[in-house]
Order: C-alpha cells, then sequence, then structure tokens
C-alpha cells in the first residue's frame, strides 16, 4: 500500500481562497475589512521571512496589514505602549508580536498584554484556558492546521485512538485538546514514554512533533493510520520530518510530506483566525 499524500499546500492555498471570498463578502454586507497587525522587533533574518509571508498573505486574502519594524533596542515600556495602542484601535482586528524578542523583553509580558479578543495567535493564556475547556476561541495557527488537513483528508477522527508525540505548549499539548474535542481516544507521548514504537503501533492518527529527524520509524505505524509529520529538521540532505517518510508511506493510509505539509498551513490559519477576529467585532 502506498499512502495518499496530504497536500498541504493545496489546502492551505483553498483555505485563503475561502477567507478571501469572506472578506469579499464582510466588505459587502458590513463595510469592513480586517486587518492584521504585525510587529518585528530586531532584524533575525527567519523572522524577517515569515514576517514578509505573512504580510504578503495579507494582501493576497484582501486584509489590511500594519507591519511595524521596531529596532533591536526597543525597550520593553516601548513595546508594551505599542501593544496597548494596536489594542485600541478598531482597524486593527489582529495583533502578532513575532517572536523571539531580544533579552531586554519579557515575552511572556508582551503576549499577556495583548487583547485575547485580538490575539490571533493564540498564544494568551486566557485563549489557552478557552481551549483547554472546550471552547476554543483562537487556537494557535500550527495545532489548528494539524487539525484542518485531517478534517480535509477525510480522516475519520470520531473514536479514532490518536497519539501525539511531544507535549510542548506550542505544538504537543494545543493538538492533543483539539483531538480530544474531536472525540478521538488521545495519548501524550514525551521523551519518558516507556515503549514510545509499541504506543504508536496502536495509533490511527499518529502526529509527530520532536524535531528528531525521521524518529518515528517505518515499523511503527499501523497499518492504515493518518500520519501528520509536524517536524521541521535541516540535515544534509535537506529538510526532513519527524517520521521515516517512505518507509510510514508503505503502512499508511494517509501522510504529510515535509515540506508541503504542516508547514504552509500555520499562515493559512493566522489569515483564518484574523478574520474570526474581526467577525467577533460586528
Ligand atoms: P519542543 O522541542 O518544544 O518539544 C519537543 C517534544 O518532543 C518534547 O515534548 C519532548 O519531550 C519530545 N521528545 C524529544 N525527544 C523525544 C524522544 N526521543 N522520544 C519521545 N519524545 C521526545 O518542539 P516543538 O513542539 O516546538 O516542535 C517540534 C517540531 O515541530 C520541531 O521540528 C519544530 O521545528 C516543528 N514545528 C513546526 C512548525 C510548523 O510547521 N509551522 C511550528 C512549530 C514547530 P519532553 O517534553 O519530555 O522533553
Amino acid at each position: 500500500m502506498s499512502a495518499e499524500i496530504i497536500d498541504g499546500k493545496k489546502i492551505s492555498a483553498d483555505i485563503r481562497q475561502e477567507v478571501a471570498a469572506d472578506v469579499r463578502k464582510m466588505q459587502e454586507e458590513h463595510g469592513l475589512t480586517p486587518g492584521l497587525a504585525v510587529v518585528l522587533v530586531g532584524e533575525d533574518p527567519a523572522s524577517q521571512v515569515y514576517v514578509s509571508n505573512k504580510e504578503k498573505a495579507c494582501k493576497e486574502v484582501g486584509f489590511n496589514s500594519f507591519k511595524y519594524e521596531l529596532s533591536a533596542e526597543t525597550s520593553e515600556e516601548e513595546l508594551l505602549a505599542m501593544v496597548d495602542e494596536l489594542n485600541g484601535r478598531d482597524d486593527v482586528h489582529g495583533i502578532l508580536v513575532q517572536l523571539p524578542l531580544p533579552d531586554q523583553i519579557d515575552a511572556e509580558k508582551v503576549l499577556l498584554r495583548i487583547d485575547p479578543d485580538k490575539d490571533v495567535d493564540g498564544f494568551h493564556p486566557m485563549n489557552v484556558g478557552r481551549l483547554a475547556v472546550g471552547a476554543p476561541v483562537f487556537v494557535s495557527c500550527t495545532p489548528a492546521g494539524v487539525v484542518e488537513l485531517l478534517k480535509r483528508s477525510g480522516t475519520e477522527l470520531e473514536g479514532a485512538n490518536a497519539v501525539i508525540v511531544g507535549r510542548s505548549n506550542i505544538v504537543g499539548k494545543p493538538v492533543a485538546l483539539l483531538l480530544l474535542d474531536e472525540n478521538c481516544t488521545v495519548t501524550i507521548c514525551h521523551s519518558r514514554t516507556r515503549d514510545l514504537a509499541a504506543v504508536c503501533r496502536e495509533a490511527d492518527v499518529l502526529v509527530a512533533a520532536v524535531g528528531v529527524p525521521e524518529m518515528v520509524k517505518g515499523d511503527w505505524i499501523k497499518e492504515g493510520a493518518a500520519i501528520i509529520d509536524v517536524g521541521i529538521n535541516r540535515t544534509d540532505d535537506g529538510l526532513v520530518g519527524d517520521v521515516e517518510y517512505d518507509a510510514a508511506s508503505e503502512k499508511a493510509a494517509a501522510i504529510t510530506p515535509v515540506p508541503g505539509g504542516v508547514g504552509p498551513m500555520t499562515i493559512a490559519m493566522l489569515m483564518k483566525n484574523t478574520l474570526k477576529a474581526a467577525e467577533l467585532t460586528l
């Protein structure tokens, strides 16, 4: 058996088109254009690429995009004042402060200052709490993208055994909560899990978010499973995921490639969250 490839590029393009259609409708019916403010502090090259990709995606779906590039010497008070100003603006529906921040700024303090109703990154404890009690508003973009890929590839989630390898706050834990909400039976694994291979072999849905190249082996995969590989690892052979792709494809029913799987979904889900933030103000 060779697995169906879950095409994150195509699915994320579909989502961006749907968002663009909803933006046109919102403009016609309510005269409202969603706005996303992105704040970048310093000159980290990777962050600059992420921010310009976000700006491009905003333009493509018809959002107003506001980009603020602050110097690496910006003080915590200055950044907090900027967040306060953005919190108060009617034309800004979503606020994203690009991480990492320079050492003189406490990132936790900044994230806490963002109005939870404009927290389109879903990192504010209020939004994490809303997800934990089963009433999500803004779910962080990568975990939301994982679940969207599963749903749009037609994976049966109701009652499925879902195994998540990785328990980080930004991926593993929120993915587990979302899959619980979808009525999966959820197991979360981490570096102290005993016999990880045996746990993975029970998975109808397997999500790998570890950050170790090809750690999840082909013979850990249950026949017919759906595999979502969140891992992005730079190796001499280029980018690889956390799953041994070729061997896993022989057993799985569906699998995401790396790159071209989860990666493109993150910005698409950011666009969805920003649209939702604008809808909340109607
Ligand atoms: P973290 O390093 O924060 O977490 C890794 C998790 O994997 C931890 O819970 C750790 O366990 C667990 N782990 C590490 N080694 C093992 C092992 N040998 N066996 C079992 N579990 C293990 O990583 P992130 O969650 O931030 O990211 C994971 C991967 O996803 C990375 O490759 C990252 O680049 C990628 N990523 C991709 C994104 C995208 O596509 N847009 C966005 C975010 C991340 P323990 O808690 O016990 O230490």
